[in-house]
């Protein structure tokens, strides 16, 4: 589906040139050419056609039934049309239209065939100058966007959406392209002992009559939206954070981040003024499939990052960071993730470099570089263009791109180009960025029409990067900046003297160690270790039950490396409790790699159940489940 011509003539609100920019007549021609590259975006996993017909705001009145596990809604959206509009096209899947009006009067309306990933096109006739449409209609039960969680015990029921990349369209008919922007309000009623939470300003406490009422004057693209309902509650840690979580985590919620007020104030120190207000956190039950989701003003946090310690703060440090990358300049498709998350995992390093120096920033780095040479062989066999920053998911549900090229990749691309230019360069720049592009999208093809006029204008720098071998090719560039952290390569060390036998078990410095520390130990332990020499180390440090879920999740993996069985109860407890696909992933794959697929069956049967339609996605192909069964 190609986006062309935009609004010629219209001086409305759209994402991809400022008003100033198609306004002022002065603005430089490179800048118009930039805009008008952006205008032919073509976004392969969205039917809207908003050149045509385009949504600006969203008025939202919404019921939640965890009964049928469906949401009834209306959508009521002011939209703007091009002068010769005919229709305007929205993203729908799995959803049940009853009806539709456009400026108050009732159309006929055209939903077409479902599509793998995509769903239907939803195309409503309009006529030049229409101002508002409205669709009524109910989301599926089986939405997957959505999960469910039952009520178990005294812990009452839980609703959470997780939007990105294109499951916004199974909750609510949208134009679910990251090129499209919209502001919103809305109402939602929830049962009564329930409190609803969305991207946008938030309650503080529960409402009587389970009504509550948001609003979000910021433009979103549609994978922003997001929505939870459950029994939470409030509790304030700085001047504009907050932490939301059940009753059983708020006390140690709120321990664990009362920092963020601190990482959000180095954020601006780094990169310019946050824009969003509020930055809050709500931790969701453990089946939510992601580390975090950066929903704006409000991230959604899983409760694994939870140590008691404060140990896994650089999570909320990556998502606070996408208030800046990802949410305010925006990937203009999925096959530009790598300018949502390469920024972002950058900015992250930042922020955690300046509140806990670069000796833990370095640590953090040496453990994606690890992880990224891993991924960079693992996706080379499979498929070498997933390698390439830009990708190429059309015909693909795009969670394929969601690997670590996108994010680690992309990180090291942007830090060759700090080295190349000096960092003093390179900052004034990124927040210029951020400012000129701000509640825009950004694609790649731009992106790098910006880049050689601006960062890499001189051609000695351009030269030194290597942009297309790093954004059009693939694997890691050998001029990817090197890594080291001396704090690592002691722990390396020490590893290889445990492992020739020279250091006793009961002589690893374990109790000095950081947990990065600990984890790099544990996922660098040779695949062959017996289950003797595990069960030695459980002994001596308590490793299998470590309260830090990073540790806890590279000693399960070597577990079932090692057949060391001890274990076994713990991690069939963790599958079922945590749907986290980051720890689902390999742990699934080692059961896999090692004949040991009657134990991955068998717990995956009991705990699929439980799981996002996102980590289901990635654990039925792994695991070749049947999909009749889904
Ligand atoms: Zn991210």
């Amino acid at each position: 589906m190609t986006v062309a011509l935009l609004f010629a003539g219209c001086a409305g609100n759209h994402d991809s040139s400022s008003p100033s920019e198609s306004n002022d007549a002065g603005a430089s021609s490179a800048k118009a050419q930039r805009v008008r590259a952006m205008n032919q975006v073509t976004d392969h996993h969205s039917y809207a056609r908003p050149a045509e017909a385009r949504i600006t705001h969203l008025n939202w009145n919404a019921s939640v039934d965890f009964d049928s596990r469906t949401i009834q809604g209306v959508a009521t959206y002011d939209i703007e049309t091009a002068e010769d509009a005919q229709r305007i096209v929205f993203d729908t899947h799995d959803l049940t239209i009853h009806g539709v009006s456009v400026d108050g009067q009732s159309v006929e309306f055209n939903l077409g065939d479902a599509q793998p990933f995509i769903g239907s096109a939803l195309t409503i006739p309009v006529t030049p100058g229409a101002k508002q449409v409205a669709i009524d209609y109910t989301s599926s039960p089986g939405a997957n966007a959505l999960l469910w969680v039952e009520a178990q015990g005294d812990r009452a029921p839980f609703l959470f959406t997780q939007s990105q990349a294109i499951l916004a369209r199974t909750w609510v008919p949208v134009q679910d392209s990251p090129g499209v922007r919209f502001s919103y309000d809305a109402t939602v009623q929830v049962p009564e002992g329930l409190m609803a939470m969305m991207s946008a300003e938030n309650p503080t406490e529960m409402s009587a009559d389970g009504r509550y009422t948001f609003r979000m004057i910021q433009p979103i693209p549609a994978y922003l939206l997001a929505l939870a309902v459950g029994q939470v509650e409030y509790r304030s840690v700085g001047d504009r954070c907050a932490v939301y979580a059940t009753p059983d985590l708020i006390d140690k919620a709120a321990y664990e981040f009362a920092e963020m007020e601190q990482l959000l104030l180095a954020a601006e120190d780094l990169y310019g003024p946050y824009a969003w207000e509020r930055y809050d956190l709500l931790i969701l039950p453990a089946a939510f499939p992601f580390g975090g989701m950066e929903n704006p003003r409000l991230t959604f946090a899983t409760p694994t990052i939870i140590a008691g310690d404060r140990s896994l703060v650089s999570l909320v440090a990556h998502e606070l960071a996408h208030s800046w990358s990802g949410n305010l300049v925006t990937n203009a498709t999925w096959d530009d993730f790598w300018l949502n998350e390469g920024f972002t995992v950058y900015f992250e390093q930042r922020i955690m470099e300046a509140v806990y120096g670069r000796d833990v920033s370095e640590m953090l780095a040496t453990l994606s570089y690890q992880g990224l040479v891993d991924e960079v062989d693992a996706i080379s066999d499979l498929n070498p263009d997933d390698t390439h920053l830009k990708l190429h998911l059309q015909g693909r549900d795009p969670d394929d791109g969601m690997t670590a090229i996108a994010y680690d990749k992309g990180y090291f691309f942007l830090r060759l180009m700090e080295n190349t230019v000096g960092r003093e360069r390179f900052d004034a720049w990124l927040s210029n960025y951020f400012e000129e592009y701000a509640f825009k999208g950004m694609d790649t093809e731009r992106f790098v029409v910006y880049l050689k006029e601006t960062l890499l204008a001189d051609e000695a720098d351009l030269t030194a990067v290597r942009l297309d071998e790093w954004i059009y090719g693939p694997g890691l560039p050998d001029n990817c900046p090197q890594v080291s952290s001396a704090r690592i390569e002691r722990v390396d060390a020490t590893l290889a003297g445990w492992e020739a036998g020279d250091i006793a078990t009961a002589d690893l410095p374990w109790n000095e160690w950081v947990y990065q520390e600990r984890y790099r130990f544990l996922s660098n332990l040779a695949d062959d270790t017996t289950p003797e020499r595990m069960a030695d180390l459980d002994a001596v440090w308590g490793i299998g039950s470590t309260g830090n879920n990073e540790v806890l999740f590279a000693w399960m993996e070597q577990a079932i490396r090692s057949r060391y069985a001890p274990t076994y109860g713990r991690l069939e407890a963790f599958l079922i409790e945590v749907g986290r696909r980051k720890f689902l992933t390999p742990l699934y794959r080692a059961m896999k790699e090692t004949d040991q697929m009657d134990m991955a069956l068998d717990i995956y049967g009991k705990a699929r159940p439980g799981y996002h339609s996102v980590a289901t996605g990635t654990m039925d192909a792994l695991l070749d489940w049947p999909a009749s069964e889904g």
